[in-house]
Formats: structure tokens, C-alpha cells, sequence
């Protein structure tokens, strides 16, 4: 193996590829740890990193590591859980830009594309044809096919539709020496060895483009030959080298090699070779027709053991998955409150396990048939009357979603040991499924540990994954010893230790003792045929390390955080920085964060598609740099500073991610260590500040609004704040928002508030609807009022409320501006200020209602980090936002409907914050009390503005590229008529200036129903 440590190589290479390619080249210690981990256990820093934005790129990039000897390393999402996209390599990172759908033949059932598309991506973009790609990942929101084929993958359904070896039609691959060859059906006279998808040139962007035209040259037709060859040699060895389970994705798939009655598919030896032999540039894939139609029954077990012994007798039904959910998974989705609902009503009793077991004929009635004959299979086995039936799409789909987040639930255990990794995907003939899962539940217990069982039942591959605690050398020993018994049991049912998620550094060890020295002989004699100077992602399927090589962990010896502070409460977690270290540690690098479509996370990586912009890579960096590897100082530097940059502080990755990363947290960490070293800049502080100088600024309203208004003043006002040139600031309303029973309101004004009785509310009166928007709070008192709740503003009492001459008093803040500059001390005291003036009224049970979301979940989040203590969770608690409050009314039968009309349709968008504390169905619940409004939810992310990140210069056009991805081509398709309806600020300014159309606040939706009713 090549040494291609040394500075001056990489420095050479960096710089040559700086020169010579089009896309990315990232040498630098950051970029570098970003790459170094993928969902496994593992971490090795790679050389350097190349984003290539074209196929030339790929081949400067190998042909210059080639010539300076530095291996490469292929990646897509970065998702494998074995170890397999990590080394110390050139790492080439697909997913950015070669991401192109090529061309799809719907009559030949075939599509041709390039390696970094995502799974998901590509299934959307087939849907009109009527076909999808069948390899249904777990991972498929950020799966790339490059990746898939790199790991002969397997979905959920692959009884039906078989793994990637079955579905790759062919390859164009580059091989390390730099020669082309597209890899497909051979006859053995090596004819036709044709252009990848020759038959499927239908260009999908309508683009004239044939699918490829590169053959392959002479040598590369003898490595061709010489690989038929040996499949003739070894044809007697091979036929009985491997177990006859259809999930064996360990090793190189040289079965593929026997002579065949057809030809043989040569595609098939990359599928599954992890990166080793070629790099993959088009893939043609086969395609399935779209199931019309899907039934789910869900099979209730009192056993475990009697659950593991269905699936061999289920499978002669031919569902199209069969998948297990076991007790601890009900349990945790029971506890889920979004969860609880569908548990409720599909799950009986205490079942000690499910079977999912779905059937997707086109005919439904054929799949109610086969329904009733499972439900009569389960009486023949001792479960009479234990098949809860669903056909409805949406049923079926709750019950997926519980399968899939049950594991997630599983993966957020705080503590250090964690569920890993490394036996997960061993999978055994059906008929030992039973034997098997207790005497390796058995292991466990031995071990003291324990595993929790799911996945796919209809093969014999069940996940479960042991909690360890890698930093420890006795939890790595333990390791070793349940993957060496879990193994041999594994061989001797003839199974497969290798069932899905590949080799890499986990496995490929033991290919020795599960396949026999000379079938791995095979191995290295195609490795080397390949690759003679073992430059393709050396170490892994031959020529491995040990899989318990502490040196490779990412918490290899002597990781170790330094003790530190920070300015939040991180409790919860174990670990320096009281509890920081535990918090940023729960990254696993699933890479959730990646996918392309959500709700929330992550805006900031769908806008730039880099791996430095998404959650993943900002936990890599504040990992690295709390254990000192980034080097000194790296936490609060430019670098890191760089990192944070975009993140919009949207809190999707607090909901979304599976372990519960909070990144917007974290950022005001990284935030208020730099501050201790650095000034804030001019425009942050107006920012930071503007609750305190507002009261002051709102009387020289007329003025400033005037000021913005005048030719060249706004590209001055951006040379010497930063504020951007492209977009209007808000305008300063000239009357600030008062409460009518405010002491100077008029005697008008009083008295069209006074309500007599009612129950209490106090209103919070946001900073930003009080100066900018005073009409939306307007509307919230009068909404209130209407209802019959007696309104009093929150701090109206100690002045806290009041804007008004000769001395503004100073109004209360829920701190968000602060906290969004790493003002965190400031942050505290305004906290400190408004708990205190919240306190009596907390005391007798009062609901504090607000309008903004930033800033009123403000009270629900970040204040019990920053004071912990009852009082806070008191706060917490009955802090709410206004349709929040009215929707728990609605439920106490204390609002009836209707409230109000309002006939047509209203477009809604959801504030992030909204969206990360489940506040959305609040919203809807209260619009449907309005008679008439038809409520329509654009599926939006971040609206791009997020407080002051669409002001700023440097991030206005990120700004406007995330409203891009669907909040603004949704709102500017919306009919003229419609309302749209955003409570966020921002949002609202982000609608505004991206498509010219004004966005109304809840409250003032409700108001002008109520009033059209009234
Ligand atoms: C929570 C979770 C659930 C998962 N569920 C499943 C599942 O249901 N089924 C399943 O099979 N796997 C599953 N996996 C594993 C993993 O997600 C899949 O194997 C996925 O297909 C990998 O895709 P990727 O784009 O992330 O590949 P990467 O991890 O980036 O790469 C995978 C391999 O392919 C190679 N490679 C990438 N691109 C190329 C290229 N252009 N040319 C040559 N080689 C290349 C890489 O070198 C690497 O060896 C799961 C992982 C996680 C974390
Ligand atoms: S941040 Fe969360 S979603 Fe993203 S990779 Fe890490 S654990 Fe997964
Ligand atoms: S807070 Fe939002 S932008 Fe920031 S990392 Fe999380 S999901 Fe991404």
C-alpha cells in the first residue's frame, strides 16, 4: 500500500487539483474532518476532498492521485454504517453536483444516471412515468445510487424486487489506472460490451445526450476476459463458496462470474465492491412499475419467539415485506404523543412483537384476499384473531412512520453507551430465524448488554444493535467477542454475516472465517486484477484491519474533551462543558440531515449542498474541535465561525434529527465564545439591541422611514452597516402598539376593550409586532376580547409595556436578539426580567399568549437553559402561542365554532419554530373554526429570512435561494384572491420582498372573520 501521508504530496496534490479542476478542492483541516467519519464507528481523516462538478473532473482528480500515489475513496451521502467511506484517501464526493437523471426508457423499463442522485430524487422524477427504482433503503432521503451500487444495498421490500445486484443493468466505470469500461452483459465472446443504457437513450431533460458513449479499450477487455476466466477456473469452488440466503452482499459478488446460460452481467462484480475496484460515473438501472395498490396486516405476537418462527410460513403468501417491531419499540412509540394516536388504534394490548407485513398486488381485492388468508395463517399458528387489517394509504403510512421512528427514538439514548453498529445486517435462513435471535439475545446477556430487534423478517436479516461504549477498551473487547460468537452462529445456520449494510472496516475481516482462505484468495486476485497498486479505497473486503482497531474509532485513544464552560445548560448529556460534549457527541452521522425534502431541516445544506452547511457537518466540526483535534482555539475561530454561518438557527435539526441535535443552540455557544475575543460588528449589535433602542427609534419613525426611502441611501446604509442593498429594512410603524386600556390611550380606545368578567390572558407583546406591526397584536387582543377573555399586556403593570413619551420605559423582551449575536448574559437578563413580571401571574395559572414564534417559544426553550429552575418550566408551560391557546380552549369547550367566515382559500406558512415544536396543527385547528376558509400548507422549509440573515450583505442571496426551494414559487402561484397567512416576522418580510404579495398574520385572519361574522 502506497505511504501518502507525507505534507508535501498532499500540498502538491492540493494545488494541482486547485489548478486543474472546475469543482471543489478541500484540503483544509476542517473540510478534512468533516470528511472523516461516516455512520460508522470509525474515523480516519482522509488526504483531502474534491467536489467535482464534471466527469473531466473525476479523471484529472484520479489521474493526479494516481501520479502522486494518494489512494481515492468514492462517496455519495456518506451514510454507510460499517466504515466502508472512510480512509485516508482522496475523498471524491458524488452528491453535489453529479446528481443527474441521464435518461429513462419507460418502454425498456430502464434509466440511466449519474452516481450522486439521491434515491428519493430519482423516484420523484420517475413518478410520471409510472416507475420507480425498487431498492427501497431506509436511507433513501439521502442514499445516492453511486453509494447503493458501492454497497449492493437492500430495501424493505426486497422479496419482491431483489437488492442492487439485481437491479444495476450496467456501469460505466473509470478504473484506478485511468482506463474506461462499461461494465454489462457479456456473452462469453466479451460481445457486446456497448455504451451503458445503449438501449435506454431516451435523454431525460430532453437533451440529445446518448446515455454514454465511452467503450471500453483493449486492456480493459483483457481484465474483462480475465475475469470470465476465472469464473470458469473457480466455478466449482464458487458455486458452494457461498450461503444460498438471498441478503450476502459480503465480499466480491464473483458468483456473478459462473458460466451461465445467458450472459453474464459483469455490473454486478462493482455491485457490493465498496468503492475497491472502479469508480462508477453512469449506472442504468433497471425500473418497476409503481404498486397501484398496497394492504397491511399487522400480526400481534405474545412471544418473541413466536413471532421469529412466522415469517417462514408468511413468506409463502409472497407479501412484498415483512418487517418486525419489537416490544421496546411498541413501548417507545407508545410514549411518543405524536405516536400515541396510531398505536391506539392499530395496536392490541401488550403484543411482545409485530410483523408488518404488507401485500402490493395491482388488484386490492387481491391483496383483502391475501389478508384473510394471513389472518387464517395466524390462527394455524396459535394467534387466532391477531391481524389488524389496514387498506387505507393513509393508515398504512402512520404505521411505516412509527416503524421507522421507533428506531430513531432508539438511537437518542442520552447516555455514553450507545446502541452500535457492527452485527446488525447478519441474516440467516428462516427457518433458524427463532434459534437465532435467542442465542444472540443470549450473547448479549452474557455481555451485559441488550439489543433491540426490527427490520426485515421476510429475509432473515433483522437488525439489532447492542449498547456499548466505544470510548472504553473493555466495551471494544466486548465488541469483538459478540461479533466473533454472533458470526459463528451465523455460519453454522449457514447464514450470511454480511446482509446489508457491507464490509468496511466491520467486516471484511471476517471473510476469512465465514468464507474460507481461498474464496478470499478470490477476493484479493480480483482486487489486485482491478487494482494492482491498491490505490481504490484500500483496507476494505481485503487486506482489512481488525474491526476493534481502536486506532481507527472516531473516539480512538486518548480522545479526551478539556474541561470548559459554556453559557448554556447541556445537563441532559454527559461530558465536558457540563453535559456540551454528550450533546454534540449524539451525532451519529445517519446523515437524516442531508435529505432534500422536509419541512424543516436542514434549509442552509438543500440551499449549497455542502457537507460543511448541514448538522452533520457542523457536530463533526464542534466535535473535533472540543477534543482538540482541530487544533487550539478551533471552537470559537474563523473557521468554525465560517461553519455556523449559514445555519438559520431554524431548530429543524432539534425536531427532525433522529438523536435530537440542536444546532441552533450549539450556535450561540459557538457564537458567544467568539465574542469573548472579538467586537461585534456595527450591524450586529443594531440588531442585538434594537429591543432597547427601539422605544427610542419608533419616535423618529417618520424620519428613518424617509431616510431609507432616499436614492443611494440604501447602498450607503449597507457600506457602513452590512445591511443589504437588495432588499427595503422594515418600515418603523409611526404609533408603536399600546393596549387601549393603556393610561394614554384615549377614552375610546378604553372603553371598545372593556370586557366585563371573562377569564385571563396576558399578552406578550413581541418587540417586532409592537414597532413594525402593532396592527397583528391589535387583532389578537380584539380576537381575544371577542372570545370573551379579559387581555392585560404583560408588564403593563411595571411600565414594561408602555412606549410612550416623555421617558420610554423599556418594554419586555424575550432576549431572542441577543441570543442570536451570542449575547447570551444580555439574553439572561431579560429573561431574568420578564420571569420575574411573569411570576405572580404564573402563580394563578394565567396563559401568557403571544403573536411571534421566535420570540414566544423563546420563553418555551432556550429560557430553561439559560435559568434553569421551576420557574422556567412553569414558564414553559403556559407560554403559548395565540392560536396555541385558542385551539386548547377549543378542546376545553370553552370556543365553539364557527368563530367567524370567510369563504375562499388561505395559503399557509409555518415559521420554523412553529414547525419544530409541533405548533403547526394548533394553527390549522383554529382556522377551521372560521366558516368557509379553505386552508392550503406549503410544504416550506425556512423562509430564508430567519431574523436578520436575510439583511445581511454577505447572506442575502442564500436568503433568497432557501425561500426558492417552495415558499415563494408557492405563494407566487397561489390565486390572486387567495389569503396567505405566515405569523413569523420575517416571513412575512421574506413573502413580501420575493414575490411582491403581502402575508397576514393568524390573528388578523381570525379579526376580519370575526368581524365579517359578527
Ligand atoms: C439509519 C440508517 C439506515 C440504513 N438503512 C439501510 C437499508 O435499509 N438498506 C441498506 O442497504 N443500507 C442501509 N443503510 C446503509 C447506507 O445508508 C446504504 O448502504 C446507502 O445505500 C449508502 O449510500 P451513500 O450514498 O450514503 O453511500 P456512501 O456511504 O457514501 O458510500 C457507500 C460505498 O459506495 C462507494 N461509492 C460511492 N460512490 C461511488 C462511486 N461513484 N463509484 C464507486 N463507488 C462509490 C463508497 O466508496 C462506499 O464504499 C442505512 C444506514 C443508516 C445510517
Ligand atoms: S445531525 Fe442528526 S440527522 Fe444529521 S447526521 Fe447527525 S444525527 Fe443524523
Ligand atoms: S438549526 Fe436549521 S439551519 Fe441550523 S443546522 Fe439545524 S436544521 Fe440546519
Amino acid at each position: 500500500m502506497p505511504v501518502t501521508s507525507t505534507v508535501p504530496t498532499s500540498h502538491r496534490l492540493a494545488a494541482r487539483l486547485a489548478r486543474d479542476l472546475e469543482g471543489e478542492v478541500l484540503f483544509d483541516r476542517f473540510s478534512r474532518g468533516r470528511y472523516a467519519t461516516d455512520a460508522s464507528h470509525y474515523q480516519i481523516e482522509p488526504v483531502g476532498v474534491i467536489v467535482p462538478k464534471t466527469d473531466d473532473d473525476v479523471r484529472l482528480a484520479m489521474a493526479a492521485a494516481r501520479e502522486e500515489g494518494v489512494p481515492l475513496l468514492p462517496r455519495g451521502g456518506g451514510t454507510s454504517q460499517s466504515g466502508q467511506t472512510v480512509g485516508r484517501a482522496l475523498v471524491m464526493d458524488f452528491s453535489k453536483y453529479l446528481k443527474r437523471l441521464i435518461s429513462v426508457d419507460p418502454g425498456a423499463r430502464t434509466c440511466v444516471v449519474e452516481p450522486g442522485i439521491v434515491l428519493e430524487d430519482l423516484n420523484r422524477q420517475l413518478r410520471a412515468t409510472g416507475l420507480w427504482f425498487p431498492v427501497d433503503v431506509s436511507t433513501a432521503s439521502r442514499a445516492t445510487i453511486g453509494g447503493m451500487t458501492g454497497n449492493n444495498s437492500c430495501g424493505t421490500r426486497s422479496i419482491r424486487y431483489g437488492i442492487m445486484r439485481d437491479n444495476v443493468a450496467s456501469i460505466a466505470a473509470i478504473l484506478a489506472d485511468g482506463s474506461e469500461l462499461n461494465f454489462g452483459e457479456v456473452g462469453r465472446n466479451l460481445a457486446p460490451l456497448g455504451p451503458v443504457g445503449a438501449h435506454a437513450a431516451k435523454p431525460a431533460d430532453g437533451a440529445a445526450t446518448p446515455a454514454d458513449g465511452a467503450s471500453g479499450d483493449a486492456g480493459s477487455f483483457s481484465l474483462v476476459g480475465d475475469m470470465l476466466a476465472l469464473g470458469r477456473r473457480e466455478a466449482a469452488h464458487i458455486a458452494q463458496a457461498f450461503p444460498q440466503v438471498s441478503r450476502r452482499v459480503g465480499g466480491y459478488l464473483i458468483d456473478a462470474l459462473l458460466p451461465a446460460a445467458g450472459p453474464v452481467n459483469l455490473a454486478t462484480l462493482l455491485c457490493g465492491s465498496e468503492g475497491t475496484l472502479a469508480v462508477s460515473r453512469r449506472i442504468e438501472l433497471k425500473l418497476s412499475p409503481l404498486p397501484k395498490n398496497k394492504a397491511l396486516g399487522i400480526c400481534h405476537f405474545a412471544s418473541f419467539r413466536k413471532a421469529m418462527e412466522a415469517p417462514q410460513h408468511i413468506v409463502k403468501l409472497k407479501p412484498v415485506a415483512v418487517e418486525l417491531v419489537d416490544r421496546t419499540l411498541i413501548e417507545l412509540a407508545r410514549d411518543i404523543a405524536m405516536f400515541r394516536p396510531v398505536m391506539e388504534s392499530h395496536v392490541r394490548g401488550a403484543p411482545d412483537a409485530l410483523l408488518l407485513v404488507e401485500f402490493a398486488e395491482d388488484d386490492q381485492a387481491e391483496n383483502l384476499r391475501r389478508l384473510d388468508r394471513l389472518d387464517e395463517l395466524m390462527a394455524d399458528l396459535g394467534q387466532p384473531n391477531s391481524v389488524v387489517k389496514l387498506a387505507d394509504a393513509a393508515g398504512q403510512k402512520a404505521v411505516w412512520d412509527v416503524r421507522a421512528s421507533g428506531l430513531n427514538i432508539m438511537m437518542s439514548m442520552k447516555s455514553e453507551g450507545k446502541p452500535v453498529s457492527f452485527i446488525e445486517d447478519c441474516a440467516v435462513p428462516l427457518e433458524h430465524l427463532a434459534d437465532y435471535t435467542e442465542r444472540l439475545s443470549a450473547i448479549f446477556e452474557k455481555h451485559g448488554t441488550r439489543g433491540t430487534w426490527y427490520a426485515h423478517a421476510s429475509v432473515g436479516c433483522l437488525h439489532v444493535r447492542p449498547v456499548l461504549n466505544l470510548k472504553l477498551e473493555k466495551d471494544a473487547a466486548t465488541m469483538r467477542a459478540i461479533a466473533e460468537a454472533a458470526f459463528a452462529m451465523v455460519k453454522d445456520y449457514k447464514g450470511s454475516h454480511s446482509g446489508e449494510h457491507g464490509d468496511g472496516l466491520v467486516r471484511s475481516e471476517f471473510h476469512t472465517s465465514m468464507y474460507g482462505p481461498h474464496t478470499v484468495r478470490l477476493f484479493e486476485e480480483v482486487k489486485d486484477r482491478f487494482d494492482p497498486d491498491g490505490l481504490m479505497n484500500p483496507g476494505k473486503i481485503v487486506r482489512s484491519s481488525r474491526m476493534d482497531d481502536r486506532e481507527l474509532f472516531r473516539f480512538k485513544p486518548p480522545y479526551r474533551v478539556a474541561p470548559f464552560t459554556t453559557v448554556f445548560d447541556w445537563s441532559a448529556y454527559a461530558g465536558a462543558g457540563g453535559g456540551f460534549q454528550g450533546a454534540v457527541e449524539m451525532c451519529n452521522n445517519n446523515g437524516e440531515c442531508r435529505k432534500l425534502v422536509s419541512e424543516v431541516m436542514c434549509p442552509s445544506f438543500r440551499v449549497t449542498g455542502n457537507e460543511r452547511d448541514v448538522t452533520r457537518g457542523r457536530a463533526n466540526a464542534l466535535r473535533l474541535a472540543i477534543s482538540g483535534q482541530l487544533g487550539p482555539g478551533a471552537f470559537a475561530s474563523q473557521e468554525m465561525l465560517e461553519a455556523m454561518q449559514l445555519c438559520v438557527s431554524c431548530k429543524g435539526c432539534r425536531r427532525d434529527c433522529p438523536t435530537g441535535v440542536d444546532m441552533a443552540k450549539m450556535k450561540i455557544e459557538v457564537l458567544a465564545a467568539a465574542n469573548k475575543q472579538r467586537r461585534l460588528c456595527l450591524r450586529d449589535r443594531l440588531i442585538a439591541y434594537l429591543p432597547r433602542y427601539a422605544p427610542y427609534a419608533a419616535r423618529l419613525a417618520p424620519l428613518i422611514n424617509a431616510s431609507n426611502a432616499i436614492p443611494g441611501a440604501a447602498r450607503l446604509i449597507e457600506r457602513l452597516t452590512g445591511f443589504s442593498s437588495k432588499r427595503p429594512l422594515p418600515r418603523w410603524h409611526p404609533r408603536p402598539f399600546r393596549l387601549r386600556h393603556d393610561p394614554e390611550a384615549s377614552p375610546a380606545e378604553r372603553a371598545s376593550t372593556r370586557v366585563a368578567g371573562g377569564r385571563d390572558v396576558a399578552l406578550f407583546a413581541d418587540t417586532f409586532n409592537t414597532y413594525f406591526e402593532p396592527e397583528n397584536l391589535d387583532a389578537g387582543v380584539e380576537v381575544l376580547r371577542r372570545l370573551g377573555y379579559r387581555v392585560r399586556l404583560l408588564g403593563a403593570e411595571t411600565g414594561g409595556g408602555r412606549a410612550s413619551p416623555p421617558r420610554p420605559a423599556r418594554p419586555l423582551c424575550c432576549g431572542r436578539t441577543f441570543l442570536s449575536a451570542g449575547l447570551v448574559e444580555q439574553a439572561r437578563a431579560e429573561a431574568r426580567r420578564l420571569l420575574a413580571v411573569a411570576k405572580p401571574l404564573l402563580d394563578r395559572g394565567t396563559a401568557i399568549v403571544g403573536l411571534e414564534p421566535s420570540c414566544l417559544l423563546t420563553l418555551r426553550d432556550e429560557f430553561i437553559s439559560l435559568l434553569p429552575g421551576a420557574d422556567a418550566e412553569r414558564l414553559a408551560a403556559q407560554a403559548l402561542l395565540l392560536e396555541e391557546f385558542l385551539a386548547r380552549e377549543a378542546e376545553a369547550g370553552r370556543v365553539a365554532g364557527p368563530i367567524g367566515v370567510r369563504e375562499g382559500k388561505l395559503l399557509l406558512h409555518g415559521h420554523c419554530h412553529q414547525k419544530a415544536f409541533g405548533a403547526m396543527p394548533a394553527v390549522h385547528q383554529t382556522l377551521a373554526l372560521v366558516r368557509g376558509l379553505k386552508v392550503e400548507t406549503v410544504t416550506s422549509s425556512c423562509c430564508g429570512m430567519a431574523g436578520a440573515f436575510g439583511y445581511a450583505a454577505e447572506t442575502h442571496d442564500v436568503s433568497l435561494a432557501m425561500g426558492e426551494l417552495s415558499l415563494l414559487p408557492a405563494v407566487r402561484m397561489a390565486p390572486p384572491h387567495a389569503l396567505i397567512a405566515a405569523d413569523g416576522f420575517s416571513c412575512r418580510h421574506q413573502i413580501r420582498d420575493g414575490t411582491g404579495r403581502g402575508a397576514l398574520h393568524v390573528a388578523r385572519v381570525l379579526r376580519d372573520a370575526m368581524r365579517a361574522g359578527a
